[in-house]
């Protein structure tokens, strides 16, 4: 009758807990209720920690009070300390480390069991694909932090017969996988499926220029969330399967989203070698044989203070030079002026997904002012003036006109085709796709050079004076 009463209430809670997280992910997508979506899904998650952890002794309290002083104090650390452009590689890392910990839960299991009996069928196949995808995710996300990080080169490391060993390797993986699976497998069979599937995960992910890196940690992260479920069902525990589920669901959809604003599909990222060429080309500087003109933040705040509608186009740069609370101050200061001021977001702005909305929610910037870019590309040609600040490729019409640039086909805010476009930057130097950009040298066109938050506080400052 206690039992009853126990296994019950652990259901409710892995219900409950569930639920958290669905609804925590569903608020996720808007930046409005984000924040709020995180805190529900993280409610999910000490929720599903606290009944796994009363509900088995896996471990004494002291210990499991260790490990989360130990875990958390570096969390804690890691996150206040880390910076916002840093984002990608930090997630990569904690990616590594789930993706690590479902192998290693996986494969302790395997043993736990095979000790007591053998461990066939669908048992079995749940080990395998847990201890090889989360392998696999383990090492491509340290190889794929190692590079944002720059520990390693971010340029593709490439050998003679990668792919051939790649397949080797995989099965390799899927005959000894199989031998678990039917019965013939010896004692040391699940640790060579667990180092060639650490070895593969590295080689699938060195090849790949630094540059892709996030979509890249966006597919590793889907996979690290499969593993999990695996590793849920091993240990039978519909909270982890759940949880997996929706992790693996949201990486594929978030791989699959920014594939598409980036106009590339997953073979091309994971194959294609555009990361090479935007590895080696980033920050080069374009041979420059057009016109430029330049502009001052005088004349500029001139032209924005009579603007009746403002366009303000994030990008990287702004991330770089945090510039983000100048930039609402001067959407405050033309507000005042009763100029109408839209943030423009492009998908893929800045260099992970939601980036720039994260950044300007973070100085408080309204979040009815971020207008998407589909819902912003027809305004274009009725703006008087488009600011865009440390933004680059997003911008770029080759990508719309040019059938031979590398980004032809990725769908861009089509800021030229407004009346006045000033570009903030600090030099001609090319954006992530490494290549010149058509736009900086239109006749409607002018380039105020300069670190974004330098430029920004003196286009606040010249346009009190105006
Ligand atoms: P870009 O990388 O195209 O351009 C950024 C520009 O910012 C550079 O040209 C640079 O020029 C300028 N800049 C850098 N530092 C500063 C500074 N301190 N002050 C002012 N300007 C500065 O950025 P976009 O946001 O336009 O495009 C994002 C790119 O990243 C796209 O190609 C996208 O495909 C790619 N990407 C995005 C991902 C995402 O999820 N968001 C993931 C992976 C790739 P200068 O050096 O002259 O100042």
């Amino acid at each position: 009758m206690i039992l009853d009463t126990r296994a019950s209430i652990i259901a409710v809670a892995y219900i409950v807990a569930a639920v958290l997280l669905i609804f925590g992910l569903r608020k996720l997508s808007s930046p409005a209720t984000a924040r709020n979506g995180n805190l529900l899904a993280a409610a999910g998650v000490f929720l599903a920690l606290a009944i796994t952890l009363l509900d088995r002794s896996i471990v004494s309290y002291w210990e499991l009070a260790l490990g989360i002083v130990i875990g958390g104090g570096i969390g804690i650390v890691a996150a206040r300390k880390v910076q916002m452009t840093a984002m990608p590689q930090m997630v990569g890392l904690l990616n590594g480390l789930g993706g690590g910990t479902a192998a290693l839960v996986s494969l302790s299991e395997y043993l736990r069991l095979s000790m007591a009996a053998t461990v066939r069928g669908g048992e079995a196949v749940s080990v395998v694909l847990g201890t090889a995808i989360g392998s696999v995710s383990f090492t491509g996300s340290i190889v794929a932090f190692a590079k944002l990080q720059e520990l390693l080169s971010s340029k593709p490391f490439q050998f003679p017969l990668q792919r051939a060993v790649n397949a080797l390797l995989l099965v390799v993986i899927l005959t000894l996988g199989a031998t678990m699976v039917v019965g013939g497998d010896t004692a040391t069979t699940p640790w060579i499926v667990f180092a060639v599937a650490l070895a593969l995960g590295a080689l699938l992910v060195l090849p790949i220029g630094g540059g892709d890196m996030p979509v890249v940690i966006a597919t590793l992260n889907a996979l690290t969330g499969i593993a999990a479920a695996f590793t849920g069902l091993v240990l039978h525990n519909q909270i982890l399967v759940v949880a997996g589920i929706l992790v693996g669901a949201s990486g594929t959809l978030l791989t699959l989203l920014m594939g598409k604003a980036m106009n590339r599909s997953l073979g091309n990222v994971f194959f294609g070698g555009f990361g090479a060429t935007a590895a080696v080309a980033v920050g080069a500087p374009v041979a420059v044989a057009k016109t430029v003109r330049q502009t001052s933040a005088e004349d500029t705040a001139i032209a924005l203070a009579y603007a009746r509608k403002v366009v303000i186009v994030p990008g990287y740069g702004l991330a770089v030079a945090e510039g983000q609370h100048a930039v609402r101050e001067l959407a405050q200061e033309l507000e005042k002026r009763g100029v109408d001021v839209k943030f423009a977001i492009h998908p893929v702005a800045g260099r992970m997904p939601g980036h720039m909305n994260v950044l300007l929610a973070e100085a408080n910037i309204p979040y009815d002012e971020l207008v998407e870019m589909d819902q912003i590309n027809g305004d274009f040609d009725s703006t008087d003036v488009v600011l865009v600040v440390g933004a680059n490729d997003v911008v770029n019409p080759a990508a719309r006109d040019d059938p031979a640039s590398p980004i032809y086909g990725m769908p861009i805010l089509d800021v030229d085709k407004a009346r006045n476009v000033i570009v903030l930057k600090r030099s001609m130097g090319a954006g992530f796709a490494g290549i010149d950009n058509a736009l900086f040298y239109r006749d409607r066109t002018r380039m105020l050079f300069g670190d974004a938050k330098k430029s920004l506080t003196s286009l606040v400052e010249a346009l009190k004076a105006v």
